[in-house]
């Protein structure tokens, strides 16, 4: 069976690195959606508990079911509304207030720029009007950037937009509300971090995807993907391998089929360049539905100790190498 190990280690390490921008491990809710990035929601939720986060952050209420006695805080980014004493839901339209439960925990996502979730900015008035003749409760307001990871300014344009965002639901009167905006990008680029929360995601998983002009921050990566042999056979000189027959050996090669394919979420994507595992050996041939083949004879080789590097095959980031990886593959803490 393929397995995949997490580094508790690393993923302390990279949640000391984040505390260290925001001033306090109080301030940092971890993002656990998708599986925790298809590292295994509840392992993460366990590991970061036993560091001393007290927020996290899922995509829907089936995730939060499974970690919400973990935490004191968890925020849902969509599914219906409905009252729970740990979890808060997204506010992503004027609609979800309408169809709320009455007593319901909320944050209200506003659109400062992104134009992907949120009531607009001119829609703040009418939606905190209505969260108050509803009976739901506001813990926070929040907002998203969409270029946290460019070099430009608008990340710059986006926070100011937010600050308008503030100074009107202060003035409102509401009170104990909470404000965020960051993600993993934003607190990298932020020098003095002044709000209550960050919701970091892909850092506490050991990757930083912003551009290298940045000042890089060390983190490390906390998933190592396994798979273990199959079968060996000796391949002659000319023989080709695998579905289409797209490799051919150029002399006799000893090769082995390893229990890991696009079934188990590893990508089939075919590019010039073959993947070359960390110990410097690549694919041979298609990736075919559950099997890959090497040359090698190892009963068990590392597909993936960095998936930000593994990335750079397939054109893709390190977010979507490990989240589409198969909740079936066995996880063990190291
Ligand atoms: C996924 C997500 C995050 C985390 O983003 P990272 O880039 O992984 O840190 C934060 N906020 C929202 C609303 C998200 O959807």
């Amino acid at each position: 069976m393929a397995t995949i190990t997490l580094n508790k280690e690393n993923f302390f390490y990279n949640l000391n690195q984040i505390a260290l921008k925001t001033g306090s491990v109080d301030k940092i809710a971890v993002v656990l959606k998708d599986n925790a990035y298809g590292h295994g929601l509840e392992l993460m939720a366990g590991l970061a508990h036993e560091y001393g986060i007290k927020h996290a952050v899922v995509k829907d209420f089936e995730e939060a079911k499974q970690i919400r006695y973990l935490f004191k805080t968890v925020l849902i980014l969509k599914d219906e509304i409905i009252a729970d004493e740990v979890c808060s839901f997204t506010v992503n339209s004027l609609t979800d207030i309408t169809s709320a439960q009455e007593g319901a925990r909320v944050e209200l996502k506003v659109d400062t720029g992104m134009h992907r979730n949120g009531i607009a900015m001119d829609e703040l008035d009418e939606a905190l009007a209505e969260i108050e003749k509803k009976h739901l409760t506001l813990v926070g307001v929040m907002t998203h950037f969409r270029s946290a990871d460019l070099l430009s300014s608008e990340l710059f344009w986006q926070k100011k937009n937010f600050e308008r965002v503030k100074e009107k639901v202060r003035n409102r009167g509401f009170k104990n509300v909470r404000f965020h905006s960051h993600n993993s990008a934003a607190i990298f680029r932020t020098q003095s971090f002044d709000e209550d929360l960050v919701r970091v995601g892909i850092a506490i998983y050991g990757y930083n995807e912003l551009p290298a002009i940045y000042d890089a921050i060390s983190l490390k990566p906390v998933l190592t993907l396994y798979a273990k042999k199959t079968s060996t056979r000796i391949l002659k000189e000319s023989q080709r391998v695998g579905y289409a027959g797209d490799f051919t050996a150029n002399k006799e090669m000893t090769v082995s089929t390893y229990d890991l394919g696009y079934g188990n979420g590893w990508t089939r994507t075919v590019n010039s360049n073959a993947y070359v595992i960390p110990e410097g050996l690549p694919l041979l041939g298609r990736v075919s539905m559950d099997f890959i083949m090497l040359e090698s004879e190892k009963e068990e080789v590392v597909i993936m100790d960095d998936a930000q590097k593994a990335a750079e095959y397939f054109s893709t980031i390190s977010y979507e190498m490990t989240t589409g990886l198969s909740k079936d593959i066995k996880r063990r803490i190291v």
